[in-house]
């Protein structure tokens, strides 16, 4: 009964919104010029939300299950955008804003743009990159690969665009968010500083567990479909050894290789990620006797999921 009193009254000061046209309460108008805070990936969500609350409004441009390296963005999104006042990119070099950065910008040229990797240290990972078809043909059968050798067989280091997984690096990207909150709502410094303070502390206090929980595992490898765990690698003394190379299925050469240097480095664990393929994964697995096992470098309860992430690394590292 007391539902239904209350549905009548929504629907009684709906109507009178509606009939009053531009006299609306100021309450109204309030929570419909919320400041909109656009990002590229959900964890970026977490930190805007924890530092603004419900001061903004956050919109996320690679929705959840999307992979930000193929995501392409839909026209309600850049309509949605361009009522944006900042946007806060991750900056690493995410395939996503390489694509895409320059048409959201156009789209909304007054909206604060924030790098939240500035002052981050970016750690290189293996690019592989082949020179021609043919090659890749001949790859796969035995005493080609001899003969071609180094000169098409290119292997360079290009700079790994996944940052966020480490909290060491989440806390620099956190700080630049906060710095831009700041920028476009000014009067709200002193609480999102506040915030800023605690969330910081929360990621400290989730680092601490992390270095306590893998304490002893230092130098163990794990292997993972696609190369999201490098910094976490990095910062808790790690070794990611990553079956996709470039977004691409690996060769029988590569999974070759790949089997010999995980039996020789005792790997007990394979890593996936939601929207991956799954079957080099499992071949492999089966070869060396590991679990796969599923984890989201995606997920937007950023602390939380850190925490499961920890848990799976415990079990699955020799
Ligand atoms: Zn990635």
């Amino acid at each position: 009964m007391r539902k239904l009193c209350m549905v009548f009254v929504l629907l009684l000061s709906l109507a009178l919104i509606l009939t009053s046209g531009c006299t609306e309460g100021p309450e109204a108008s309030a929570s419909l010029d919320k400041p909109i805070v656009a990002v590229s990936i959900l964890p970026q969500a977490e930190f805007v939300e924890k530092i603004a609350g419900d001061n903004v409004k956050v919109l996320v441009m690679v929705p959840a299950g999307a992979d930000p390296h193929t995501y392409e963005i839909t026209s309600g999104q850049l309509r949605d955008l361009s009522r944006a006042q900042m946007y806060v990119k991750v900056g690493s070099g995410l395939d996503f804003e390489r694509v895409w950065m320059d048409r959201l910008i156009a789209q909304n040229p007054d909206m604060l743009i924030v790098d939240s990797s500035n002052g981050v240290t970016f750690r290189t990972m293996e690019a592989h990159s082949h020179d021609d078809e043919e090659y890749a043909e001949e790859h796969d059968s035995e005493g080609s690969y001899e003969e071609h050798g180094a000169e098409e067989h290119n292997e360079s280091l290009t700079k790994d665009p996944h940052i966020w997984t480490s909290p060491k690096q989440a806390k620099i990207m956190v700080n630049n968010t906060y710095a831009g909150l700041v920028e476009i709502d000014p009067d709200n410094q002193e609480l999102y500083m506040q915030n800023r303070d605690a969330y910081l502390a929360e990621l400290d206090a989730v680092d601490a567990t992390i270095r306590e929980t893998l304490a002893g595992k230092e130098g163990s490898s794990f292997i993972v479909y696609h190369p999201s765990w490098g910094y976490f690698a990095e910062t808790y003394g790690l070794n990611e050894i990553a079956v996709e190379i470039e977004g691409k299925e690996p060769s029988a050469k590569d999974m070759q290789s790949l089997i010999d240097t995980a039996k020789e480095k005792d790997v007990r664990v394979i890593f996936v990620q939601p929207g991956f393929s799954t079957t080099s994964t499992k071949a492999i697995a089966a070869e060396i006797n590991a679990e796969v096992v599923s984890i989201d470098p995606l997920a937007k309860d950023y602390i939380d999921n850190l925490a499961k992430v920890t848990a799976a690394f415990e079990k699955g590292l020799a």
